[in-house]
């Protein structure tokens, strides 16, 4: 069985984030987890039902396994709560980086991110996996509680 690549699944969804695409969490948990029919989810967050397929893939991938990917996407949302897109779209439908102030081309937006604003991304992955070692570390609480009162 394939391991869970935790670091890559991180840096993936933060880049994601970072360059415009904050709803892959909610598409991906509305498709993979919930189960709604991929028409419907790409046509409620404006993407190809092609490109949702492909992150729903990477997704999985990434974690190992279906099964795996399912559970893991809450997480992921849990995580990446507060880290918000430095690409924005303009009513012009291009994107702007607000960090610099670049004008760009959805296809270019995650390589600007991941070219010119590599500490951000870092400092985003790095605070993810903090939040990930919390969730973990109460997990763990939970099951010394539940044991010790049994
Ligand atoms: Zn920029």
């Amino acid at each position: 069985m394939r391991q869970m690549d935790t670091k890559s699944l991180i840096n993936y969804i933060a880049l994601k984030i970072l360059g415009g695409s904050d709803y892959i969490l909610d598409a991906l948990e509305e498709y993979l987890v919930n189960g709604e029919g991929p028409a419907t989810v790409a046509y409620k967050y404006n993407i190809s039902k092609h490109q949702l397929r492909g992150y729903a893939q990477r997704i999985i991938e990434k974690s190992g396994n279906e099964i795996r990917a399912k559970k893991v996407i809450p997480i992921l949302k849990q995580i990446s709560q507060d880290v918000k897109p430095i690409v924005k779209r303009t009513e012009v439908g291009l994107y702007t980086c607000e960090l610099c102030g670049t004008t760009l081309a959805k296809e270019d937006t995650e390589e600007h991110v991941r070219r010119n604003h590599k500490d951000v991304l870092s400092a985003t992955v790095k605070h993810m996996m903090e939040k990930l070692e919390e969730i973990k570390k109460s997990q763990q609480k939970t099951v010394i509680l539940t044991s010790a009162s049994e």
